[in-house]
This record gives structure tokens, sequence and C-alpha cells, in this order.
């Protein structure tokens, strides 16, 4: 059978570019490996405001809501930042997972459940996927291929579109928790060197511990739930560790042919916090109409799929790319550059500053990162200038 589209990866990204399309009139196929949902889900399931605004997610699948959030420096000093409202919205994404691949079917998307893609041709006359399902193989064909199957299925190298240029690993648990109400976020080399640590309550008494780490996650992950236990905020484990990538930057090409690539697997995440689903959501519209054109058009050639990594590029491009220059930087700060940037906050009322900014956001990082990258280069200049002319 032909389908019109074929989708790997039945994720949040995959299953709604699969219902735009599907709602469109169009015969749709979604490929997942797994065939249940089975609560071994590694994301925290933290969505921003403006992303559940714009893509609604139904109310049973929220846990809570998030306002404000505390920071935890290497030595412990504390700034707690808040804004009046719903700053975030801390869902189970498992359930959210499924309730997307419900609306698509809906829309009359066919789910392949237990069908994992092993391979992907694109020719001439069409796109291929070989599967195995039940230990035997099939082939389905459609007329394009969206690849929304997250990070590093090795599906993208295939097509020749190459791998993220950079990633980190997250390591996370399910705990029990005593007293933590607000979202705590923890720094410093011996938590998550170079990037960070979370504990985001969920239920009354339940919590998600996690952190992102180039190396060992595993260990100081462990090493964290450890001390918080001697503290007497986590109680005990409920889950044992799960693991999962994170793309730190895009494919090198997230189009071919016939194709186009979304979400994770093309690396479309916030580079700072490693949030991946509202700028795959917003991805996936940008594909669907992409493909819709394609569609009615009969029109596969690679300069109409290229039309969809612009519209995404000038969307989301300057945000990866600033984010991802700002985490660099961090990477490289020290545990006493950290204390430091803490020490002038608490001092000077900075973070109080940056929440009352209109450029403010859960979502969009660059434009207030590159103001404090800015002042931090000017404020070195000034300093160099100013030892410069005390030396004469
Ligand atoms: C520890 C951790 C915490 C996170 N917390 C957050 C958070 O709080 N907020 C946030 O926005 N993001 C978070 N993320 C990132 C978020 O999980 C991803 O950005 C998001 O899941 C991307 O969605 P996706 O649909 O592109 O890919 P996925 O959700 O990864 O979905 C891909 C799907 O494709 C399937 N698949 C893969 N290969 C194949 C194959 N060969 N054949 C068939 N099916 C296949 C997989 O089984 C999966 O169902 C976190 C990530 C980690 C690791």
């Amino acid at each position: 059978m032909m389908y019109d589209v074929l989708v790997i990866g039945a994720g949040p990204v995959g299953s709604y570019t699969a219902e735009l399309l599907a709602s469109s009139g169009y015969r749709v196929a979604v490929v997942e490996q797994r065939d249940k949902r089975d609560g071994r889900s590694c994301c925290t399931g933290i969505l921003g405001r403006e992303c559940v605004e714009l893509f609604p997610v139904p109310p049973d699948v929220i846990l809570r809501t998030a306002s404000s959030a505390v920071f935890f420096s290497p030595s412990g000093k504390r700034i707690r930042v808040c804004k009046e409202g719903p700053q975030a919205y801390i869902v189970n994404r498992e359930a959210l997972d499924t309730a997307w691949a419900g609306r698509a079917r809906e829309q009359g998307a066919e789910f392949l459940l237990g069908y994992r893609a092993l391979a992907a041709r694109v020719t001439r006359e069409g796109a291929t996927v070989a599967c195995e399902h039940d230990r035997t193989r099939a082939e389905l064909r459609g007329r394009a291929l969206v690849v929304a199957s997250g990070f590093a299925s090795g599906l993208t190298r295939q097509l020749g579109l190459g791998d993220p240029g950079d990633f980190v690993i997250g390591a996370q648990l399910d705990v029990d928790v005593q007293d933590t109400e607000e979202v705590e976020i923890y720094l410093g080399q011996e938590v998550a060197p170079g990037f960070f640590a979370w504990l985001v309550p969920t239920m009354p008494g339940r919590g998600r511990l996690g952190l992102l780490s180039r190396h060992h996650p595993g260990t100081y992950l462990v090493k964290l739930y450890n001390r918080l236990r001697a503290q007497g905020k986590v109680l005990s484990a409920i889950t044992p560790p799960r693991f999962g990538g994170i793309p730190l930057r895009p494919l090198p090409k997230t189009y071919a042919s016939r194709v186009v690539v979304v979400g994770n697997a093309a690396g479309q995440v916030k580079p700072t916090t490693g949030g991946g689903v509202y700028y795959g959501l917003l991805c996936a519209q940008l594909a669907a109409e992409v493909l819709h054109q394609a569609l009615a058009s009969d029109d596969f050639s690679e300069e109409r799929f290229a039309q969809y990594e612009r519209n995404w590029k000038r969307k989301l491009y300057r945000e990866l790319q600033i984010g991802y220059y700002a985490r660099r930087l961090y990477e490289r700060a020290g545990d006493s550059h950290i204390e430091r940037v803490f020490d002038i906050m608490i001092r000077n009322g900075i973070h109080e500053a940056l929440l009352r900014a209109d450029d403010f956001s859960f979502d969009w990082h660059g434009g207030l990162l590159l103001k404090a990258l800015t002042s931090h280069l000017l404020g070195g200049i000034i300093r160099a200038l100013k030892s410069r002319l005390t030396a004469r």
C-alpha cells in the first residue's frame, strides 16, 4: 500500500506532524518501535506557558504548574525567582504522548506500533522504510517521509543528512520527596559539570531528580541522590535511573527530496536547558506546511523541501546559536565564577530585574543572553581599559 506520508517516531513531534497532515486528508502512517508506553520516558515534562498556550495539552496530563524556581550555587547559596501566575506546566510525558497520538488517530492517521524502522531510502518514485515487526520484515512505501525518531536513531545518517554536531546525556529518576514544592536547580562541577541538575516536584510527595552531563551522568546522579537523601530532602528512589541523549546542535541538513527531519532528530532543542518539545512542535507545523504544498502540487524536489529548513531556521536559528555559545561559555566557568555571579546577583537584585524585563521568557533566552554577554564583554573591556590607565 502506498501512503502519502510515512512518519518515523510517535513522540510528541511525530504524532503532531501526523495529526496536521491527516487532518488535511492525507493518508499517514506512523511507525513506532515501542508497542506500548511503558513508563520509561526520561523526559521531565516541563513545558513553558507559551508552549501550552499554543499547543494545548489535555488537562488530565498536567501534574502541576510552576511559577517559581530556586537556584543553588555550588556552596549552597540560594537565588529564588518567582513570577506571578503559572510560568511552566509539569506534565506526565507518557500520558501526553498517548494523548497526542490519540488526536492524530482521530484525524485518521494509522499507527503501526512495535514497528522498528531499520532503513529508509528515497527514490524518484517515493520513500521506502524497511521495518522489523515481531521478528518479521515489512516494507512501507510513501510519497514523502518525516523522520521524527528522536536522538541519534541512525536514520538521518543513512539518508546522508549527518548527525547532530554536539550532544549531552540526561539522567533522571523518580523519587519520594519531603517538603519540595518548587523547582530546584543545582549548579557546580561536583553536581553536573558544565550543566545543571534539577529536582522537580510532580505530585504531592513525589518528584523527578535529574541532571545533564557529558560524562558519567549515572555516577553524578547517584552522588546527588545520596547527598539530598542525607539532607532529608529526598526519601527514596521510585524508579531506576533512565538515560537519554539530547542534541545541542542541529543536524547539518534537515531535508532532502521527499524528506524532512523534525524535533530531536533534527536537533531542534534549546541548548541552554535541553528542552525540546516546544521547538519540535513549532518545527512540526512548518514541516507539515511544506509537506502539504509538496503533496498538493506533486512536487517532491529538493528545492521544495529546502523551504522547510529556511523556515525553521528563520524562527529558531539565532536562538539556537546564541544559546549554544552561551552554553559553551558556561561550561568553561569554574565554581568560583558561578559563586561570583551568585554574589553579584544577590547583591544587586539582578535576577529580579531580569524577571521584570520585557524580553524575559521561559522559552526564548537569546535576547537576555545577548544582553548579559554584551554587558559581560563591555564590563571586561572597561575593566581592562581602567587597569591600563591606572598602570600609566
Ligand atoms: C532527562 C531529560 C529530561 C528532559 N526534560 C525535558 C523537559 O522538561 N521539557 C522539554 O521540553 N524537553 C525535555 N527533554 C527533551 C525532550 O524529551 C525531547 O526534546 C522530546 O522528547 C523530543 O520529541 P521528539 O518527538 O522529537 O522525539 P522523542 O520524544 O524522542 O520521540 C521519538 C520516538 O521515535 C521512536 N523511534 C526511535 N527510533 C525509531 C525507529 N528506528 N523506528 C521506529 N520508531 C523509532 C522512539 O521510540 C520515540 O517514541 C528532556 C530530555 C531528557 C533526556
